[in-house]
């Protein structure tokens, strides 16, 4: 009898990453793959870069038919980590021998539950309604300041629609810090955008949602209202198992979790401590990096790289920002060339620790260049 085979649940960035992996590291034996969108896989980035333009951005579809993987298109409803089956909705079983959880995340969302209309831009179906919703309106409102809600202002302000983004704190300021964070907000005022600060958290008005309702109940109305408040773990289906608590999936190093034989990567984890590494980091190349882990440590192999990547990139109101390296940033950093005035630098911010960030601000370079220029540095450290 064969035994159960690796289950991957997720088919985004870290499924995909895992399964790739799983094929790399020789594993020929049967792999299931379980996904729930109707869009199947594909890397979310350009959703918010060029989906909100054209669906031409959405060039990033994943094929997976090399790999001889099995994949079932249904969304996985429950676990049962002692039979070692997953149950998805559609009433089918799948039994695993060992199971990698890669559900990733859903938007955080902040209307109440008797408000229909919130937008959000987490799945391709998603940045189609947006794009729709944004082809016949001509004032915007985006709460949140991160790189989430920048890229959205940017395709708004791109589009002329008059644009204000709302957010206690200046733009990307917890994840690039106060330098770069001056930057943008001057560069989002010289794009024709601007940015709101309440003294504290805002709510939507209206249903379907037509505006936010300040702290001190102001409600200011636009066209569209698009919340961009982080993602929320898509754990559910865990629940009652022990694999997943109200932070999501905790995972070690090797990308275990707290059960024998459930491994997890991506948006879903947070490190348990200690680790040497921030608690969650919902990016990209995190996600790619520990689906390689997961897949590994799945095969009982040692990983060949860290679950961390510390490459990240984003692009707002025209230019490109790449930094690698420890983030957030703090203080001041080191122009290393070009000037952030032009919109055109390379910058270095050197930690206590003695580790190094470099940060490419709209200068025209690969990550390849980059992630060797930051080699290099972190030797001289
Ligand atoms: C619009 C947007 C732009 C972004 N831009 C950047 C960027 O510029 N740089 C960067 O570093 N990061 C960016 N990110 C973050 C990055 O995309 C995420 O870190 C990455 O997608 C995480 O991958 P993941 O596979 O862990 O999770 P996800 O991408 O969330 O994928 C999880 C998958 O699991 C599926 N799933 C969920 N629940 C179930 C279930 N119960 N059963 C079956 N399947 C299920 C989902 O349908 C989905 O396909 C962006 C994210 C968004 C939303």
């Amino acid at each position: 009898m064969n035994a159960a085979p690796i289950v991957v649940v997720g088919r985004s960035t870290a499924g995909c990453a895992a399964v790739r992996e799983l094929r790399a590291l020789g594993h020929d034996e049967e792999v299931v793959m379980i996904g729930a969108d109707p869009d199947g896989s594909y890397s979310r980035p350009p959703l918010s870069k060029h989906v909100l333009d054209s669906d031409d951005g959405m060039s990033s579809r994943w094929d997976l038919s090399d790999l001889g993987i099995t994949e079932l298109n249904s969304a996985a409803t429950r676990l049962n980590t002692d039979s070692k089956i997953v149950a998805l909705a559609d009433g089918t079983d799948v039994e695993y021998g060992t199971l990698v959880v890669a559900t990733g995340a859903d938007a955080r969302r902040l209307a109440r539950v008797d408000q229909a209309g919130e937008l959000v831009v987490r799945t391709h179906d998603d940045a189609r309604v947006l794009r729709s919703r944004l082809d016949a309106a001509s004032s915007a409102i985006i709460v949140g300041a991160g790189f989430l809600g920048m890229e959205i202002a940017s395709a708004c302000v791109r589009r002329t629609i008059e644009t204000t983004v709302v957010d206690v704190d200046p733009p990307l300021e917890r994840v690039l810090g106060r330098f770069l964070a001056a930057a943008i907000a001057e560069r989002l005022a010289e794009n024709g955008g601007s940015m709101l600060r309440p003294a504290g958290p805002v709510t939507l008005s209206g249903s379907p949602v037509d505006g936010i309702v300040l702290p001190d109940r102001t409600v200011l109305h636009a066209d569209v209202v698009v919340s961009c408040v982080g993602e929320v773990p898509a754990s559910d289906w865990l629940d009652g198992t022990g694999v997943a608590d109200r932070d999501g999936v905790g995972i070690g190093e090797d990308c275990s979790t707290s059960v024998p034989d459930v491994f997890a990567a991506g948006d879903v984890t947070y490190f348990r401590e200690p680790s040497r590494y921030p608690r969650r980091g919902p990016f990209w190349s995190n996600a790619v990096a520990q689906g390689r882990v997961a897949a590994a440590s799945a095969l009982g192999a040692a990983a060949r790289c860290a679950p961390v990547d510390d490459y990240f990139w984003t692009e707002v109101l025209g230019l490109s920002i790449k930094a690698v390296g420890p983030l957030p940033l703090v203080g001041e950093p080191e122009i290393l060339t070009g000037s952030v005035d032009d919109a055109s630098a390379l910058l270095r911010w050197a930690h206590p620790d003695g580790r190094k960030t470099l940060v490419a601000y709209g200068l025209r370079m690969s990550v390849g260049k980059l992630r060797a220029l930051a080699g290099a540095e972190q030797g001289q450290g």
